[in-house]
């Protein structure tokens, strides 16, 4: 059983299923990358809860959570099945840390998680788990809350996080449009802090840097950046890839707590 990663993906809007991106090329090569983890453990900006809350239906439905896009997108599904002992486990680790994880029969994947996993493991035969956000949670909690998922990357279970390092739809543009300086500045911070593990600056957003703001109007999409680099415990990490979509959108991704995806 090899020892996984975690990692940060973007999931974009839901149109890259439609459209030709560097990060729809990027994504759809990373599971030959990975290779096959027994299980995904996956956390999308989609997901708020008061209390930490994971999906337990045996098969969570594909949720189109998304209006006025393409019809075929309604048509796309993502059949992965639960593993109730990976269920088991995170809700075990996280009492540890003092959650009380609710295990939500109800709930489905939301697209954060299915369209990242469809472009990169598009069988959907590994089992997949969604735990959600805290919702008001803040960098350090969701950190915190990777650090405690780390053992199970020893038990081959992939740890992901799905979001955006820069989120403002109310700055979207054209595709192919240049990104404006906040995004690009926002996106650099990121990747020079991950570089020098310069964490203490990186925990403070969304107050800083200035950019922070502007880059995400709420926090929820850059909060899965988080829980996947505590899941790494802050170890190597890396940038896997770096493209803007519709402008202002960073579909930069991260790999954390192992060397071998780094190019
Ligand atoms: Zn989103």
């Amino acid at each position: 059983m090899a020892k996984q990663p975690s990692l940060f993906l973007p999931h974009g809007a839901p149109d890259l299923l439609l459209t030709e991106h560097p990060a729809k090329r990027f994504l759809a090569e990373l599971g030959g990358r990975v290779g096959r983890p027994e299980a995904i453990l996956v956390v999308s900006a989609h997901w708020e809860s008061p209390r930490l809350a994971l999906t337990s239906a045996a098969a969570p439905e594909t949720v189109h959570d998304f209006y006025g896009f393409p019809r075929e997108l309604y048509d796309f599904r993502y059949p992965a099945k639960t593993d109730a002992a990976v269920s088991r486990r995170t809700i075990e680790l996280l009492a540890d840390l003092g959650y009380a994880v609710e295990a939500d029969a109800g709930r489905g994947f939301d697209h954060g998680a299915w369209v990242p996993l469809l472009l990169a493991f598009p069988g959907a035969d590994i089992p997949v788990i969604q735990l959600s956000l805290l919702k008001g949670g803040t960098a350090r909690q969701h950190f915190e809350i990777g650090e405690a998922l780390a053992p199970l990357r020893d038990e081959g279970i992939l740890i992901v996080g799905s979001g955006s390092v820069t989120h403002n739809l109310r700055a979207l543009g054209p595709e192919g449009a240049p990104p404006p300086d906040w995004a690009t500045g926002f996106d650099d911070f990121v990747s020079m802090a991950v570089e020098v593990g310069d964490w203490k600056s990186l925990m403070r957003f969304p107050d800083a840097p200035e950019s922070a703001r502007r880059s995400h109007p709420t926090p929820e999409h850059f909060l899965p950046f988080f829980v996947a680099a505590g899941a790494g415990k802050a170890d190597c990490g890396a940038r896997l890839h770096r493209s803007f979509s519709h402008s202002s959108i960073s579909m930069s991704a991260y790999s954390f707590g192992s060397d071998r995806l780094a190019i």
